[in-house]
């Protein structure tokens, strides 16, 4: 059988050479023990360091090496024990991975902008991801191969995890890895974050119920949308469009920042669809709002189409159906 890892011994000899925070120590045996973070990894791991070196100075050790050690990786008990021995305490270096970077205090700080932010946004699931620079990997690969360490995890873990916990105290949400509402990126080093905001998709289907109407905006021949005196300077060929009819009701209701319809099959202007219509699906993208009463959208959007077009049938959709969609039936858009 093969000898166990002994952290506490592992640990002292990266840490001689090494100063690390309670984070990056602690993620070196970040598989070992579940339901810990590495910042209790880290912070335990010193904490015995600390108390074997104190119980051997009690029974007349005379080795402050294991003191000294700690007290250079900012562990505040081991310098104050060096001081109250009459010795000196060497200065706390920052942390060699990531430079004192990752902290609680930074995370919150991060975190809490974060929450300001996505206080805007409706939304039932995230996920957080993270931007490591590469110098800190190489830095932590280092440490890993000089040690032979096969224990650790990827540094990403922390910030994910440190940031995904704040958001899941502050929200009402579950974490989504697949196919998540909102996508928050973390550059921890950079101090900084972007908030991606998923679309939304909507399926139903539509009735054309006058002529003279195209799926999509259709534009002057003769001007492409700038104006001229063929136009009458709209720009348009038809001044409506499904698209437009549909689409819009929807971006005012989710509050969303631009839109996409998506109908199936190809159509003439001056047909008219009957029996149960079309299938579209509506991608509204950058939404405020997702969970609303989609009758009471199909509501708006006829009261407004006024007998042109007609919607039936609303219901939440997804990327995977308008893939499915478009696979089926030749889009128009
Ligand atoms: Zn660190
Ligand atoms: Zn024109």
């Amino acid at each position: 059988m093969e000898k166990p890892l002994d952290i506490l011994r592992k640990s002292i000899e990266i840490l001689k050479t090494y100063p690390l925070c309670d984070y990056c120590l602690g993620r070196q045996f970040a598989s070992i023990g579940s339901g810990l973070t590495n910042l209790e990894r880290g912070r335990a791991i010193k904490t015995v360091l600390f108390m074997n070196a104190c119980a051997q100075l009690r029974e007349g050790s005379e080795d402050f090496e294991a003191l000294k050690i700690l007290a250079a990786t900012g562990f505040r008990a081991a310098a104050k024990s060096l001081e109250d021995l009459g010795l000196e305490v060497p200065e706390a270096k920052p942390c060699y991975i990531c430079n004192g970077v990752l902290s609680r205090k930074r995370f919150n700080e991060i975190a809490e902008k974060i929450c300001e932010e996505l206080k805007e946004y409706e939304f039932k699931n995230f996920v957080v991801g993270a931007r490591i620079p590469p110098d800190v990997r190489e830095r932590e690969d280092l440490i890993r191969s000089e040690f032979g360490i096969d224990t650790g995890e990827d540094i990403k873990g922390d910030v994910t995890r440190e940031v995904g916990r704040i958001l899941l105290r502050r929200f009402d949400v579950v974490v989504e890895y697949h196919n998540p509402e909102i996508v928050v990126l973390v550059d921890i080093f950079s101090n900084d974050y972007l908030i991606q905001v998923n679309p939304l998709f909507i399926k139903g289907f539509y009735r054309k119920l006058v002529r003279d109407l195209p799926q999509t905006p259709w534009y002057c021949r003769y001007c492409w949308g700038r104006g001229c005196e063929y136009c009458n300077y709209t720009g348009r060929e038809y001044p409506e469009s499904i698209s437009e009819l549909v689409g819009n009701p929807a971006l005012e209701f989710f509050e969303a920042l631009d839109y996409k319809f998506h109908g199936a099959g190809r159509e003439d202007v001056d047909a008219t669809v009957v029996g149960t219509g079309r299938p579209f699906v509506l991608e509204l993208k950058h939404p405020r709002r997702r969970y609303l009463d989609l009758r009471e959208l199909e509501r708006l959007i006829n009261e407004r189409a006024e007998g042109k077009v007609e919607v039936s049938g609303l219901e939440y959709s997804s990327r995977r159906e308008l893939r499915l969609l478009k696979s089926l039936s030749p889009m128009a858009s």
